[in-house]
């Protein structure tokens, strides 16, 4: 039976570790590490991600706000809000919850983002520097996640054949490029990839960001390999990944499970990463605006 990645415990330790290092910060610097989330509309996904967002960090003593625009709101109206963030003192990290409503354009809201607030990395400068692993940046908590998890394991990345399942900018490239910095052969798969199946058998490390419940089987697992599960899909009621667990397991080496997985370790890493922020901006002074 495979070794099972628990996500869980891991994101506890790390919990502790950033409110500890979280409370140092505040200590020397008069504040608190505080993320602010804007959305606009009210649907139900996005708030229950919102209330999950809170949990973490006000049980780790960081600061939370939480911005809702109305579902109507246009793309400069959004663009607003993110500059006055921008130029908040008391925000270090903002989160912009997708989706937006369509009539926004999106790539230009991003755009507005200062780079150092940007706690998602989902703005060119981080994603850009990420690609040169140049100066500072943030990388999108649920990519960051899945590797520190790979990491405490042990899993060894250098030469595997690491094979990732979907290339969104928030899981996928990310993911292929953290993989690619530790010397990973990395193959990238998408909706178009012919012949998955061939490709995930031959995978050291397999990790899967798709949305797509029982995507993969256990049939396309290589013995021994390691299975990363990002997806979360709700079947029946109940949460699922894009792995068939059981089968997977049977032939995996190590398997994260789904609840329990990469999920709390997403939301560690949100901590993490708004935590540095607060200290990037903090070592900027007075004006974090820039
Ligand atoms: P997107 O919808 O942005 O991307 C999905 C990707 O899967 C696309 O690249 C798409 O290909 C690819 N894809 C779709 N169908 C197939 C298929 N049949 N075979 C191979 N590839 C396919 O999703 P996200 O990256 O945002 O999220 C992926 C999953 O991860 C979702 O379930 C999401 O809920 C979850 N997630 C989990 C988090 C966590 O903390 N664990 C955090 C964030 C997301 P193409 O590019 O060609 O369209």
């Amino acid at each position: 039976m495979a070794t099972l990645l628990d996500g869980r415990s891991l994101a506890r330790t790390l919990r502790e570790q950033l409110q500890a290092e979280a409370e140092a910060w505040s200590r020397l610097s008069g504040q608190v590490p505080t993320i602010a989330l804007l959305r606009a509309g009210a649907d139900e996904a996005l708030l229950s991600h919102a209330r999950s967002v809170r949990r973490t960090f006000e049980r780790a003593g960081f600061g939370f706000q939480e911005i809702e625009l109305p579902a109507d709101s246009d793309t400069e109206a959004v663009i607003a809000e993110v500059c006055r963030l921008n130029g908040e003192r008391s925000v270090h990290g903002i989160l912009i919850q997708e989706p937006l409503p369509a009539h926004v354009d999106q790539n230009a809201v991003v755009e507005a983002l200062n780079p150092l607030k940007d706690v998602d990395g989902v703005h060119p400068l981080n994603a850009g520097r990420l690609l040169q692993q140049r100066g500072r940046y943030h990388v999108s908590s649920t990519p960051l996640g899945g590797i520190t998890l790979l990491e405490h394991y042990g899993i060894s990345f250098q030469g595997a054949l690491a094979v990732v399942v979907g290339r969104s900018n928030i899981v996928g490239k990310p993911l292929a490029l953290l993989l690619l910095h530790r010397h990973a052969t990395v193959v990238v798969c998408h909706s178009r990839t012919k012949e998955l199946a061939e490709l995930t058998r031959q995978a050291d490390i397999l990790c899967v960001a798709v949305g797509r419940a029982g995507l993969i089987t256990g049939e396309m697992v290589k013995p021994g390999a390691t299975v990363v599960d990002f997806g979360i899909n709700f079947v029946d009621g109940r949460l699922v990944g894009d792995v068939d667990f059981d089968s997977a397991a049977e032939r995996a080496g190590a398997i994260t499970p789904v609840p329990g997985g990469t999920g709390p370790v997403t939301a560690a890493m949100l901590l993490h990463n708004t935590l540095q922020a607060a200290r990037w901006l903090g070592e900027r002074g007075e004006d974090n605006a820039a």
